[in-house]
């Protein structure tokens, strides 16, 4: 099956209301790829401002509570990110799994709270290097998939993004083979779960995408699209990325 590619941009800890002008460029040209569906996820003090200067552009946050409200100080919930109308959301990514000690459950809570409340949710997953090492890459991140999807998967849209950690930010982004591979176990794990629609997931590569590697990255089986850090925070870097997907 093939699918409409998904550019996303994960600003990190990065951004302000001064650089919302390179939101707006960016949504210019996602207009003109028709094609390719892209998104943002700036920090949440930026989503409401975002959204105003997004036309139209999906706009998303980089992470959200497993419950409703209550007494999590410090977090931001799944009803406080529909309100300012963000369309999507990261859950576990690997800084958070490393930083904030999520584990598969907590990150799989979180996807299931994301969908139930309508938000496009991007979970992710990856290898370490010690793993890839080890040669347990593909056992590694089939078995944090398993613990990290949400059951009802058919409610709303899953994505999976694949991010190795030792290509996340390092400039070492995976070869195509590497990402082949994997790509191909976590489609074969997403069937094996949820049957035929685990066909219709998109898969994301993540870890080091730039202009000039993500045309070979976009040409490698179930690469459905990608998750851009450090690449998606500038029009002039994201938007040649976002072509090579059109
Ligand atoms: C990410 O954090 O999702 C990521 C892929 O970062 P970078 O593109 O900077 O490697």
């Amino acid at each position: 099956e093939v699918h409409r590619k998904l550019v996303v941009g994960n600003w990190k800890m990065n951004g302000n209301l001064n650089q919302l002008g390179e939101i707006a460029a960016i949504a210019a040209a996602a207009k003109e790829a028709a094609g390719v569906d892209v998104a943002i996820c700036p920090p949440f003090t930026l989503i409401a401002a975002a959204v105003a200067r997004s036309g139209g552009l999906p706009i998303g946050g980089q992470d959200v509570h497993s419950a409703e409200s209550g007494a999590h100080t410090g977090n931001v919930s799944a009803p406080m990110l529909q309100e300012v109308h963000a369309r999507l959301v990261i859950v576990g990514h690997s800084e958070r799994r490393a930083e904030q000690h999520e584990t598969d459950a907590e990150v799989r809570a979180k996807a299931e709270t994301a969908l139930r409340h309508g938000l496009q949710t991007i979970v992710c997953v990856g290898e370490s290097e010690m793993d890839r090492a080890a040669r347990d890459h593909v056992a590694v991140v089939t078995a944090q998939l398993e613990g990290s999807l949400p059951d009802q998967a058919h409610d709303g849209e899953l994505v999976v993004a694949y991010e190795p950690i030792w290509a996340i930010g390092t400039g070492n982004v995976a070869t195509p083979e590497d990402i082949a591979e994997m790509h191909a176990a976590i489609r074969a794990a997403l069937v094996e779960r949820l049957g035929e629609f685990g066909e219709r997931i998109r898969i994301l590569y993540g870890g080091s995408v730039k202009a000039d590697n993500a045309a070979a990255i976009f040409a490698v089986p179930h690469v459905d699209g990608a998750l851009v850090g450090g690449a998606s925070l500038t029009a002039d870097q994201f938007v040649p990325i976002i072509e090579a997907a059109a």
